[in-house]
């Protein structure tokens, strides 16, 4: 279980929901109710590698950091 950041791509709202195996693939916009969420990793991308944490926006996944 863990406090996962999505955005949802209909309204732009970003949230943050408490998944877990049972729930993580039922994640609605908590705005407009869509399903059309994704997840982000906002202030924790992976994939950049720069002093100032960023990823220059080629990591895709990445809500926060470009
Ligand atoms: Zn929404």
């Amino acid at each position: 279980m863990a406090a996962l950041d999505f955005k949802c791509d209909d309204c732009g709202e970003k949230f943050f929901e408490i998944v877990n195996s049972y729930n993580k693939d039922k994640v609605v916009c908590p705005k407009c109710q869509s399903k059309n969420v994704r997840q982000v990793f906002e202030g924790k991308c992976q994939t950049g590698g720069s002093s100032k944490g960023g990823c220059g926006g080629s990591c895709g996944t990445c809500g926060g950091c470009h």
